[in-house]
């Protein structure tokens, strides 16, 4: 029986891998359903080597294009974000790939749990923003929530086996992003094409820069509170400039384990579509004669703030993670855009959570009010602080 896949977001960097994965195993795999924000031209392209059962649009305004290249496929085609959310329902996908950049991919996330399909979770922001509500769904759904993140991902593979041994501490491992050791002065004028020059990994925008902010980081460390359960004060972060090691877990014996391999996100991408089995694989190996050392520093967190931002939403808990992303949401894009210089992107997210209004048990709709709202604090923020 082949595994049929539903990827959401397959036009951007984790789902053109995925493809790649899925396109190298069609013994094992088929794709039920594609989806792009904006980029139909590859969704098109996609659809029509894939041969989906469905395509979803989530722009309204490529629906015409794409309904006429696909029109005689027999592929379906839907449009929006409702359609979005509503595809992931059909009963001929085992498991949804969630690819998604940031906020927007928790609807769909959950309707997918609540559908009892499995989840590759690449979207880490859903589980930042609803953790509580997404782990509870998918432990009374009886879903598993595998890991793409490379980090989650080496702990998910270094407690296998491990019969519940319980997890002392995790390291997630940090590259540290293209300013590793840069100061403050350095950054107040460092530019967006710098901040998207990431040394190890090739991904989307939005991401490289939390890679540079170590938002990136901050946002994975609360990721990992809700897959493995874990307190704040077991999630250490130590920058590990090679990324060939992408996380360790210690034991309460003090052994500890380590994951490694070439940064390739192929490798997590594909364990969490074949887990518990592993395929064999193409993808370049590791060689220890291009490492001769693998290096370990503190992470910088009085000059990269955002990870100490981060620590103290996952410690306020409640809807203080929600603030934190959406408010970074606002400041990345407000970066990316010219708006604010690389240290604004802190202060902007330092302001809503300390006047954004603060809940300690959201319901969803109290989340998507707490997105809704922080988006707009940080805008007006941004051109208070711009004077623009
Ligand atoms: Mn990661």
């Amino acid at each position: 029986m082949k595994k049929q896949i539903a990827i959401l977001g397959s036009t951007g960097s984790i789902g053109t891998q995925a493809l790649e994965v899925i396109r190298s195993n069609p013994e094992y795999f088929t794709v039920e359903v594609i989806s792009a924000q904006n980029n139909y031209t590859q969704l098109i392209r996609q659809a029509l080597e894939f041969r989906p059962n469905a395509v979803v649009i989530g722009n309204k305004k490529h629906y015409p294009h794409i309904k006429k290249d696909l029109s005689t496929s027999g592929i379906k085609v839907f449009a929006g974000e409702d359609a979005l959310s509503q595809v992931v329902e059909f009963d001929n996908i085992d498991l949804v790939l969630t690819a998604m950049v940031g906020f927007s991919g928790l609807k769909p996330t959950l309707n997918a749990i609540k559908h009892k399909k499995q989840i590759a979770l690449a979207n880490k922001e859903t589980l930042v923003v609803a953790g509580d509500l997404i782990t509870k769904l998918a432990v009374e759904n009886n879903v598993t929530i595998y890991p793409v993140d490379s980090e989650h991902s080496a702990i998910f593979q270094c407690i296998e086996g491990e019969y519940g041994n319980p997890i002392e501490c995790v390291y997630l491992t940090a590259s540290g992003g293209p300013f590793r050791g840069k100061n403050k002065k350095y950054l107040q004028d460092a530019t967006k094409e710098a901040a998207l020059k990431h040394p190890n990994w090739n991904m989307g925008n939005k991401i490289t820069v939390d890679s540079a902010s170590l938002m990136n980081k901050g946002l994975e460390v609360i990721e990992a509170k809700w897959l493995f359960s874990l307190k704040p004060s077991q999630i250490k972060v130590i920058v590990h400039p090679q990324s060939i090691i992408h996380s360790i877990v210690q034991f309460e014996d003090g052994s500890m384990k380590a994951q490694m391999g070439l940064p390739d996100m192929k490798i997590p991408l594909q364990y969490a579509l074949t887990h518990p089995a592993r395929l064999k694989s193409g993808f370049p190996r590791f060689n220890f004669a291009d490492y001769p050392a693998l290096t370990f520093e503190q992470p910088d967190t009085k000059t990269f703030r955002n990870l100490k931002l981060a620590y103290m939403a996952l410690e306020k808990e409640g809807n203080m993670p929600c603030t934190l992303n959406a408010a970074n949401e606002i400041a990345v894009y407000a970066f990316l855009n010219d708006k604010i210089n690389f240290l604004q992107i802190s202060d902007v997210i330092e302001y809503c959570m300390e006047t954004a209004n603060f809940i300690m048990k959201p319901t969803l709709n109290d989340y998507f009010e707490t997105d809704r709202k922080v988006r707009y604090k940080a805008a007006e923020f941004i051109e208070k602080m711009t004077g623009s």
